[in-house]
């Protein structure tokens, strides 16, 4: 029985009783790019570890935007210890300089990486919470010793020593609505409303040739729906942003210091004058309803002007989030602006950093006050667009050699990134011209941050620490 300051001596000991940690397997969550090299660094390290995943295969995330081809070569886009053990069975690794779409990256490596650690891996196994065994998040005596409770959607649960949360962003991306919080209507228009990076030309093409579709969103994920959309015949294009101009989004066109974005931005000017697609400024998604004649969507601006437009069908390109709930029990210090932890956020930060200038991090960095569960890779990075994925493999060799107890390797983090970027509209080019390919896409070279833009409540863009954060934002450096 508790008393008002804690648990008494029997109930500790009868905690500790029920299991020791340290005999406990490590719990990675999602089996994504950066989950799967998780495994590769424990079991390299010897240590014992259960993936569990939600989606019915490996990389379920990776896998909705199998269609899009990365930006970074293959040379970064593979975990070293991920490497080792595939390359010990036998694996030959894909050309290192070449830019996998989504599902070659599943294909060619994470789907074998994967096949390598059995039943290890349990797919269909969807976290819905976790907390330490016999302690809510107030109670501290003991703490440290209770193992991890995971909870599953199916009620089975698990113990750890450890949690790796590797659950990425992709399934909790940020609303419609302009100021952070759903649009009115928005749940209700849920069948009309896409979320970024439908494959326009390929399978989900039938649900928008011949149909009005206004996209909203100002990154590269919606510039790059919006130029997939302009090919299809028939197919009126709205495209909204909170911003009072493009500018962002086309960069500075031929003499963009940039070449990768002010290619992009100059197709997308290019369709904008011509009138092919129709460009909304200053457009602050306030209200969704289906009507007779489609789905109206009303902007309200901060002075409460409106203006409203009616499509067919809707693409909400206005980035991720992270969803922190599962581990509400637990004890987060998160950074307020971006839901990374503190000691990450000042590394990360879109103002400051691109995905190419972000420096090596670790277990450090990575440490919550509730000691052992770590949040690693895209995840780590909250509401910054500045993930990479080979910045997220030197995150989990090193928290794997905490958990090892190798502190001079947790703490020796190191990244071998070139300086202009790792990824290269170059290289794309290139591979188009070898291939044929239409990948459709350019942009993603981002060796200086991205002067991400909000608006003000007056209506003038800025440069601001929330950039990229809420409805509209969606940048990502490679994606
Ligand atoms: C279109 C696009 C292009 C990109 N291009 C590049 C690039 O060129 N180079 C680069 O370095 N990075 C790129 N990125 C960024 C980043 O590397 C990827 O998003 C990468 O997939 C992140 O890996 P992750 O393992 O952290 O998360 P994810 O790949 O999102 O994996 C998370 C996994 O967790 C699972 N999951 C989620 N919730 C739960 C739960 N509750 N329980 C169990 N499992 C769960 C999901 O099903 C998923 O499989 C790109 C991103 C996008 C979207």
């Amino acid at each position: 029985m508790s008393g008002c300051c804690g648990p008494t001596a029997i109930e500790l000991k009868a905690s500790s009783q029920a299991a020791r940690p340290d005999e406990l397997t490590v719990v990675v969550i999602g089996a994504g790019p950066v989950g799967l090299a998780a495994a590769a660094h424990l079991a390299e390290r010897g240590i014992d570890f259960t993936l569990l995943e939600a989606g019915d295969r490996v990389a379920a995330s990776v896998a909705q935007w199998g269609h899009v081809r990365v930006f970074s070569p293959y040379r970064y886009n593979i975990d070293a210890a991920a490497r080792r053990l595939l390359e010990a069975d036998g694996w030959t690794a894909p050309d290192a300089d070449w830019l996998p779409t989504g599902a070659e990256l599943i294909d060619d490596y994470l789907a074998p990486l994967a096949k390598l650690f059995g039943d290890k891996v349990r797919l269909g196994a969807q976290v819905s919470a976790i907390s330490r065994l016999g302690y809510d998040r107030v109670r501290t005596a003991g703490r440290e010793q209770a193992p991890f409770l995971i909870r599953l959607a199916d009620g089975t649960e698990l113990h750890a020593r450890a949690i790796i949360d590797a659950s990425g962003t992709y399934t909790s991306p940020n609303v419609l609505g302009a100021s952070g919080l759903p649009a009115h209507g928005e749940s209700d228009a849920a069948d009309l409303v896409d979320h970024a990076l439908p494959d326009v030309l390929g399978a989900d093409r039938d649900r928008y040739e011949g149909r009005r579709v206004l996209v909203v969103g100002a990154g590269h994920s919606a510039a790059t729906t919006l130029l997939a959309l302009a090919e299809l015949e028939h197919t009126p294009i709205i495209w909204a942003i909170r911003a009072g101009d493009a500018g962002r989004t086309y960069g500075g066109g031929e003499a963009d210091a940039l070449p990768a974005r002010g290619a992009l931005g100059t197709r997308l000017r290019a369709h904008v004058t011509s009138g092919r697609i129709r460009l909304l400024t200053g457009f602050f998604t306030h209200r969704v309803h289906a009507t007779g004649q489609g789905v109206e969507v009303v902007s309200r601006d901060p002075s409460g002007r409106e203006q409203s437009v009616t499509v067919d069908r809707i693409v909400s390109a206005t980035g991720y989030r992270p969803d922190h709930a599962i581990a509400s029990e637990l004890r987060l210090d998160l950074d307020p602006v971006l839901g990374s932890t503190r000691a990450l956020a000042p590394l990360i930060d879109p103002n400051q950093h691109s995905c190419g200038t972000v420096p090596a991090h670790g277990v450090d960095e990575l440490a919550h006050p509730e000691a052992g569960y770590y949040a690693v890779g895209v995840k780590s990075y909250g509401r910054a667009p500045t993930f990479l994925m080979a910045t997220g493999y030197e995150q989990v060799r090193s928290v794997a050699a905490a958990l090892a107890g190798d502190w001079e390797a947790a703490r020796d983090v190191q990244l071998d990134l070139p300086e202009t970027g790792v990824c290269s509209s170059g290289l794309a080019e290139a591979q188009e011209q070898r291939v044929g390919l239409a990948t459709g896409i350019s942009g993603g070279l981002l060796s200086t941050p991205l002067p991400l833009a909000t608006v003000s409540a007056t209506g003038t863009a800025g440069a601001t620490a929330t950039a990229g954060a809420g409805a509209g934002g969606g940048g990502g450096c490679c994606g």
